[in-house]
């Protein structure tokens, strides 16, 4: 069984990362295959690590007391 870091993508999946590099995030880790990439920061208050996953666009940042923000790529064209 693949490790779930390295699985391949879901059936039809699309990944998100230039949908959040849009929306100003800087991936930091674009190792290819890998479910949760890392940002260099909040694309709302510019905390540092943000993350989210490529393939369902989904992330939540609470990380030390930050902004909260949570959603997928939808929310964030909102
Ligand atoms: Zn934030």
């Amino acid at each position: 069984m693949p490790n779930r870091s390295t699985a391949p993508p879901p059936r039809g999946g699309k990944d998100s990362t230039r949908l959040f590099e849009a929306f100003g995030v800087v991936p930091v880790e674009r190792t290819r295959g890998l479910e949760n990439v890392q940002a260099e920061s909040c694309p709302s208050c510019g905390g540092a690590k943000f993350s989210f996953d490529r393939w369902t666009s989904q992330f939540q940042y609470s990380s030390l007391n930050k902004c909260g923000l949570k959603g997928n790529g939808l929310t964030l064209m909102r």
